[in-house]
């Protein structure tokens, strides 16, 4: 193999011209632009880094010939990396992942593909769009031919210029239209590519989480696709921005803060607190013998408005506001224990609002019964305004609903509530002396 003499090869000249051109250039000349030229560049540097990128790739699939030359013949050489994304890596920037993906997107693009090389040189299409249509061609059927192969990388080539990279996706799950004669023949391609993709999903499905030791802990899932959509959508639907949650402050009349300004993943995350809570836990398989619904064992004291923390049945400890608060809910069974080691009472099933008994406290009360809150019934929980009344009744008379925000400082803050004379829930809110009640307008 004869080598260009290093002055006359294309490739180390453009490299440094590249280099020394940016290089003169100080990132605070931006300041100076207009927005609209501004943007024009943008998209210029963005295709310049796909043309760097389909260079990069080019450099890398040297390197890897070479360490295969070398592997085949004498054994690695001193000096080299166990792979060619290591050497990469180790060169600049130290980071193998990456280098290993660009190793393996450079493979697949000159093994499946004739005309994305070209296309990322030319800075038609990105980095992500090229590997995306890669492995689009990479699964197409087995009895494609050349042809039609390069018919669908042409479609696809054309449909990234107007797709954003998810409708791409979905797209090139049914690209054997272009060849394909029947529609049911492309409907089977695409349960096919989706039947491999959701098997492949399952097997990267994980869940794990850990305690920081501060009262929090902090997760990491991997989700199928789909189940991930009916996460997303539960979460946003339980974080829906206009749906403003906060208090009434009795002595300025205005709405207190809490709860407002909230970033996005923090409203998730409530979301996902909220979603936690309303687990059907009683309705889940029991483990060996171990029922899943968690216990809160609390002494009536604390039921009844004391300050004497509680635990959960996990040894878990917690607030006597957050004990009563949970003890309220549905979903967690209250153990009073009252000073006893055995329970008073077991939580049994009719001591929860019933159906029809919720239903009716939906229908008069429309949402929380907060002063001023406007969540709806869906996301509100059934509230015991007499606390007795958790272990004791079922009746609508003591209840009240209350979306969990409130529910939280309604245990926290002992709000006193009733029922007023004309059937609806007064609350008589911590700094007042006088009974206000939601006045949420009713059809
Ligand atoms: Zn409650
Ligand atoms: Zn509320």
């Amino acid at each position: 193999m004869s080598v260009a003499a290093l002055d006359t090869h294309p490739v180390p000249a453009c490299v440094r011209t590249a280099r020394e051109s940016f290089s003169a250039v100080p990132t605070s000349a931006w300041d100076g632009l207009e927005t609209g030229e501004v943007r024009r560049l943008i998209g210029e540097l963005g295709r310049l880094e796909s043309q760097v990128a389909a260079h990069k790739m080019a450099a890398a699939r040297v390197l890897e010939k070479a360490r295969k030359a070398a592997n085949a013949g004498d054994g690695p050489r001193p000096g080299t990396g166990t792979s060619t994304g290591a050497t990469i890596s180790f060169d600049f920037g130290g980071d193998r992942g990456s280098a290993d993906a660009l190793v393996n997107t450079a493979q697949r693009i000159e093994e499946q593909t004739t005309l994305i090389e070209n296309a990322l040189a030319a800075g038609v299409i990105t980095t992500k769009q090229a590997d995306l249509i890669s492995r689009a061609l990479a699964k197409l059927p087995d009895d494609v031919t050349a042809e039609q192969r390069e018919r669908c990388e042409e479609t696809l080539l054309k449909d990234a210029q107007k797709l954003t990279l998810k409708d791409l996706r979905r797209r090139a799950a049914r690209i054997t239209e272009t060849y394909r004669k029947t529609t049911d023949e492309v409907d089977a391609d695409e349960d096919e590519i989706l039947r491999r993709r959701e098997e492949e999903a399952r097997k990267k499905t994980s869940f794990s989480m850990w305690d920081n030791n501060d009262g929090t802990v902090t997760g990491r899932f991997t989700l199928p696709e789909a189940q991930g959509a009916m996460l997303k959508t539960a979460l946003d639907a339980l974080a829906a921005p206009h749906q403003k949650v906060g208090t009434v402050n009795a002595a300025t009349g205005e709405m207190d803060e809490v709860g407002f300004g909230q970033s996005y993943p923090q409203r998730l995350g409530h979301a996902f607190a909220t979603l936690v809570e309303h687990l059907p836990a009683d309705s889940l398989p029991s483990n060996g013998g171990v029922s899943a619904v968690v216990t809160v064992n609390l002494d009536l004291d604390t039921l009844m408005g004391g300050i004497k923390a509680a635990g959960l049945s996990d040894g878990t400890r917690i607030s006597a506001g957050e004990a009563r608060r949970l003890a309220c809910s549905a979903q967690i069974v209250p153990m009073v224990l009252n000073g006893k080691p055995l329970p008073l009472d077991l939580g049994s099933a009719n001591r929860y609002f019933n159906r029809s008994s919720r239903r009716a406290m939906e229908k008069r009360d429309g949402g929380c019964t907060t002063p001023g809150c406007d969540r709806d019934a869906r996301w509100t929980e059934a509230h015991h305004l007499n606390p007795y009344a958790i272990s004791k009744t079922t009746d609508i008379r003591d209840g009240a609903l209350l979306c969990p925000f409130h529910h939280h400082r309604a245990h926290e803050q002992g709000w006193i509530g009733r029922i007023n004379h004309d059937g609806h829930v007064e609350w008589k809110l911590p700094g007042s002396d006088t009974w206000q009640r939601n006045t949420r307008w009713r059809p």
